[in-house]
């Protein structure tokens, strides 16, 4: 963070004798999240657009056409890495963008899932903040002229993921020990267990394409009553009807939605990646609390 700072330093002092600019300059985050931490950077000194929108799977995305004029228009490109746009580097070399690529993953430590990286580092507090000062030095480098608003817009954005990082450490201490378990439909929690020790217990792999066997479920729901996990959770990029079947077999309550690749439109739950980890923690709270 040290490092960050002199960084910007330095592109203030540059933006400081260089003209003002007007235009907002043409940014792409490839989902949701990344799309709303680039906005709390930005501010009106960018235009986002997203890729992969709200209440969809990034996993089985297929770009389209308008994407791919979306990547040759912009300036910047912000992705997450660790492989979780699979899809992304056919669409970039396909659209003969120019923009740069920025990795806002950049720096974490990365947890592993079997043999493959898990790409779900945001569901850490403390990884997004490392994403949000990425996202912050990749536009002070393409815009100069609008760092300092840059530095000032991370500075209060981070300052509430620091609140936040708390609020969810607080919820989880007041939960029994022996009650901090779930089920839930993909593995997208494990960097969010490992921060906040909560155990996610997931029924499918890394990946949302690959459906449960007859004989998965069965394995599941002996696993449920084994360690008497209390509560199961359905996402909104996986097959509910899947978690109902498992709650209705083994009494488990089924604690609603838990948001984890993707925001909801503005009027849903999720609306932010803020009130997103908000929602998360309490529907957490209300399955696993006495
Ligand atoms: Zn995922």
């Amino acid at each position: 963070m040290r490092r960050y700072s002199v960084f910007l330093f330095c592109i203030a002092l540059i933006a400081s004798v260089l003209p003002a600019r007007a235009e907002p300059i043409k940014v792409v985050a490839t989902f949701s999240i990344l799309g709303d931490l680039v906005r709390n950077v930005g501010g009106d000194n960018v235009a986002v657009t997203t890729l992969v929108g709200p209440d969809s799977d990034a996993h089985v995305y297929s770009p389209t056409p308008a994407d791919a004029r979306k990547i040759a228009d912009a300036r910047l490109i912000v992705v997450n890495g660790l492989g979780f746009e699979g899809w992304l580097r056919r669409l970039v070399q396909s659209s003969g963008s120019k923009a740069r690529i920025v990795t806002a993953s950049n720096g974490i430590s990365t947890l592993r899932l079997g043999s493959v990286v898990d790409p779900h580092a945001w569901q850490s507090v403390n990884n997004t903040k490392i994403y949000v000062a990425n996202i912050s030095m990749a536009l002070a480098a393409a815009d100069p002229a609008a760092a300092e608003q840059f530095v000032k817009n991370s500075q209060a954005y981070i300052a509430k993921l620091d609140a936040l990082d708390r609020e969810v450490r607080e919820a989880v201490a007041r939960l029994p020990p022996d009650r901090r378990k779930v089920i839930s439909t993909h593995s997208a929690f494990g960097y969010f267990a490992a921060s906040y020790g909560i155990e996610f217990i997931a029924p499918l792999g890394v990946s949302t394409e690959s459906e449960p066997s007859a004989r998965d479920i069965a394995k599941i729901i002996t696993q449920i009553r084994r360690a008497k996990i209390p509560a199961v959770f359905l996402e909104n990029v996986s097959d509910p009807r899947l978690m109902q079947r498992i709650s209705a077999e083994t009494g488990a309550r089924v604690g609603g939605t838990l948001y984890s690749d993707g925001l909801t439109g503005e009027k849903g739950d999720a609306p932010t990646y803020i009130e997103m980890v908000r929602h998360n923690i309490k529907a957490l709270t209300r399955a696993l609390g006495d």
